[in-house]
């Protein structure tokens, strides 16, 4: 048996027509969502993001608004800009590309964003309201991984759910969302002992680790659900994924690298952004 494979680029496509029919009803209200783009530096591959998210902009009708700042920017300088996008009219939405430069606090950056214009969830406000289960946004990451199983018709109710990654922006994330729907959630990290056999329970396994072919068939429950939220390089330099690729034949749906959860992140970007127009303008 091998593996549905669900289709991160499909469903993100219609997602975005989606938000652009919907974007297209609120300018006939006179409102359009607006995102400004942060970048400090010159980081290859966050540039390579920062142009992603631009397109995606444009292809979602949105106002856009890109800041390349050079590395040398000061924190004071980053912060006063980000006060004066937190005022403008035209902004719904604010992300700074992270990483920023050493000099630079990541968390004095989040926190200097307004929660409502905070599109990427990383705001202590949101991050809490994530907690609590009454959330406007949701990181972006996650909530691709949601949309997608949602799309798969695959429900996490009373589900052994195991999340490999406790970071901020995805393993915790992740396991709140799951929890929130009612999975029974494991979340596991670099210290957690006989991670194969916790990894083996799962229906729904989610793996969130950053190293290439990390979860191997034999960590795998025959029909398992398997998302693999990598995005690594292998020794030929191809992008490749968390999981193995032999746990297609294991699996009974699963999400490619590159195709799966990826290209879903920067929609539920655009998602968060048009929600966050809505907000602003007393719509929801
Ligand atoms: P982090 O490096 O922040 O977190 C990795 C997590 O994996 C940590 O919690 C770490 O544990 C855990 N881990 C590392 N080694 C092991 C191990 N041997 N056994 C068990 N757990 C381990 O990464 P991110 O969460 O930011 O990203 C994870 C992956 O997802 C990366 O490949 C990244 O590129 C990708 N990614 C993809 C996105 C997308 O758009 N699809 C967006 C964001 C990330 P500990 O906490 O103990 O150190």
């Amino acid at each position: 048996m091998s593996a549905v494979r669900m289709d991160g680029k499909a469903l993100s496509a219609k997602v975005r027509s989606s938000i652009l029919a919907e974007t297209e009803q609120l300018k006939q209200q006179g409102i359009t969502p607006g995102l400004a783009v942060i970048i400090v530096g010159n980081d290859p591959a966050s540039e390579i993001y920062v142009r992603n998210k631009e397109k995606a902009c444009a292809e979602c009708g949105f106002y856009s608004e890109k800041y390349a700042l050079p590395a040398e920017t000061s924190q004071d300088e980053l912060l006063g800009l980000i006060d004066q996008l937190n005022h403008s009219p035209q902004i719904s939405g604010i992300l700074c590309q992270l990483p920023v430069p050493d000099h630079i606090s990541e968390q004095a950056v989040i926190n200097a964003i307004d929660p409502k214009k905070d599109v990427d969830a990383f705001h202590p406000v949101n991050v809490g309201k994530i907690m609590v289960g009454n959330f406007d946004f949701v990181p972006c990451t996650p909530a691709g991984v949601m949309e997608l199983i949602d799309e798969y018709q695959i429900d996490p109710k009373g589900k052994e759910c195991v999340v490999v990654g406790r970071s901020n922006i995805v393993g915790k994330p992740m396991s709140m969302l799951l929890l929130h729907r009612h999975g029974t959630v494991t979340m596991c990290h670099s210290r957690t002992q006989h991670l194969d056999e916790v990894c083996r329970r799962a229906d729904i396994l989610v793996a969130a680790v950053g190293k290439a072919g990390f979860i191997t068939p034999d960590m795998v429950k025959d029909g398992a659900v398997v998302i693999d939220v990598g995005i690594n390089r292998n020794a030929a330099g191809k992008v490749c994924g968390d999981v193995d690729p032999a746990v297609m034949e294991k699996a009974s749906f699963m999400t490619p690298v590159p195709g799966g959860a990826g290209p879903m992140t920067i929609t539920m970007l655009m998602k968060n952004t048009l929600k966050a127009a809505k907000l602003q303008h007393g719509l929801l």
